[in-house]
């Protein structure tokens, strides 16, 4: 059984969804390399497409590899999640951070007369 579904997962950084088909583009079930890998959304696509080729309606090679499509995809959604996480995380950490110093900086500088200086500038 070769391991080309795990080739897939690795390469667009997720794993294969349930019904997700992965296709020999060269019809060579041995070569796994990213160019010669086609998804399809589910199998009655897939079997569509065989039927037409065997038919000699169109030709296998028609088809051009959709991997980058959803690496970038999945690029995309990892950056957005990334980005909420880090702005989640930075904001409870300057909450901390105002929390733990603000007794001590009171201490050292009074607000009140702070506020004064401010309303000058
Ligand atoms: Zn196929």
């Amino acid at each position: 059984m070769a391991n080309y579904r795990g080739i897939v997962e690795k390469y667009i950084g997720r794993k294969l969804k349930y019904g997700e088909v992965v296709h020999h583009i060269n019809t060579r079930r041995r070569d796994n390399s990213p160019d010669n890998l086609y998804i399809f959304g589910n199998q009655r696509q897939h079997e569509a497409f065989h039927a037409l080729a065997d038919a000699g309606h169109i030709e296998w090679t028609v088809l051009k590899s959709n991997l980058d499509k959803f690496k970038a995809i999945e690029d995309k959604k990892k950056k957005e999640l990334f980005n909420l996480v880090q702005f989640k995380y930075s904001k409870e950490t300057l909450t901390e951070c105002i929390q733990e110093l603000r007794p001590k900086m009171e201490d050292q500088y009074p607000w009140e007369e702070a506020k004064d200086e401010g309303d000058k500038v």
